[in-house]
């Protein structure tokens, strides 16, 4: 896979983008990629302000817009080569994790209430709050998130007109695996570590209008 940019502008580049985020995929990147690993990816998404000067672990908005994250993600993307797509989804993981410590009040995971439910009843509110938690955020600086979430049968569907892991972005097959990560994480975190499969079906880097990411209900068998 190889990620370039688009030639039109999109709009969903100019969203701004809170801190703690960056600051959590920074730290994930560093795990996988090292720190020599890092300052180069960085300099490649033209973020070199960021090496060795993370943004703080807070939720406020200064500066970071969504086409800094996109630029990471197409920088280690493009970084890894062939294993790219194993290495982004742990960078997802790992940045799920820090975020669920720090902000699991945020996405209402730490309702104890939550761990109560059914498994399917679980991973639904648990999407919800998630793509309710970022619209939030998002209205606190006047912005509106297009995020959406169905159920099936068989699976959920997360739906998000305004990704911001490839917005700006051109690529031949679909790439947000971080969030990817981000999902199997979650689902992980709520269900006592249970594996569960996502899949990216549409991808706005592939010229789809939203990115559509699959979580099936049933947890695969190990
Ligand atoms: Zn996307």
């Amino acid at each position: 896979m190889h990620v370039t940019n688009k030639t039109e502008h999109d709009p969903v580049c100019d969203l701004d983008f809170p801190n703690a985020y960056m600051r959590w995929a920074i730290m994930a990147v560093e795990e996988i990629a090292g720190k020599h690993g890092t300052a180069i990816i960085l300099r490649e998404a033209g973020l070199e302000r960021l090496i060795d000067n993370l943004p703080p672990a807070n939720m406020e908005f200064e500066g970071l817009k969504y086409s800094d994250y996109s630029a990471l993600n197409q920088a280690l993307l493009n970084f890894f080569g062939r294993p790219a797509k194993t290495f982004a989804r742990r960078i997802g993981r790992l940045s799920a994790r820090y975020s669920i410590e720090h902000e699991s009040v945020l996405f209402g995971f730490a309702t104890t209430a939550l761990k109560l439910m059914p498994v399917n009843m679980r991973l639904k509110v648990a999407l919800n709050n998630m793509a309710q938690g970022f619209r939030k955020l998002a209205a606190r600086v006047g912005q509106t998130l297009d995020l959406r979430v169905y159920e099936l049968p068989d699976k959920f569907l997360y739906v998000s007109y305004t990704c911001p892991v490839c917005n700006g972005r051109l690529a031949d097959e679909p790439m947000c695996y971080v969030f990817v990560g981000t999902i199997q994480e979650g689902a992980a975190w709520l269900t006592d570590g249970k594996k569960f499969r996502v899949v990216e079906t549409h991808c706005r880097a592939t010229g789809d209008p939203a990115c559509v990411f699959e979580l099936y209900k049933t947890p695969v068998q190990e």
